[in-house]
C-alpha cells in the first residue's frame, strides 16, 4: 500500500471512529430518556411483570399498548411509565370491554 493512500485510509477510519464513539453516548441518552419507570406507583399499586391468573396489562382498561402487541406500553394509572409489559400485572387491573 503506498504511504498516502495508508495514511488516507488510518483518517477515514479514525473519523468514522470518532463518530460512533460521539453517536454512541446520544443513543444511549435518548433511549433512556424515552425509557422511563414509575416506581412510586408500581410499589403502591404491586405491579408484576407475570399476569395473575387470566388478568394481564394487555387485557386491561388502562394499557395503553406499545408499537406491537408483545412491545412495552404505558398504563393510564402510571403517569409516565413506559415500560409496563402487556403481560404485567397490578391492583387497579380493570377488565377492557371489547
Ligand atoms: Fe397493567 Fe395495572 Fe396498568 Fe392495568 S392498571 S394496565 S394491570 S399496570
Amino acid at each position: 500500500m503506498h504511504a498516502s493512500t495508508k495514511q488516507n485510509s488510518r483518517r477515514t477510519w479514525l473519523k468514522a471512529a470518532t463518530g460512533v464513539a460521539l453517536a454512541a453516548p446520544l443513543v444511549f441518552f435518548t433511549r433512556q430518556s424515552l425509557a422511563a419507570k414509575n416506581d412510586t406507583m408500581r410499589t403502591a399499586l404491586k405491579y408484576q411483570d407475570k399476569p395473575e391468573g387470566a388478568k394481564q396489562c394487555s387485557g386491561c382498561a388502562q394499557f395503553v399498548p406499545g408499537k406491537t402487541a408483545k412491545d412495552l406500553g404505558g398504563c393510564k394509572a402510571f403517569p409516565g411509565d413506559t415500560e409496563i409489559a402487556p403481560t404485567g400485572y397490578c391492583l387497579a387491573w380493570v377488565e377492557l370491554k371489547k
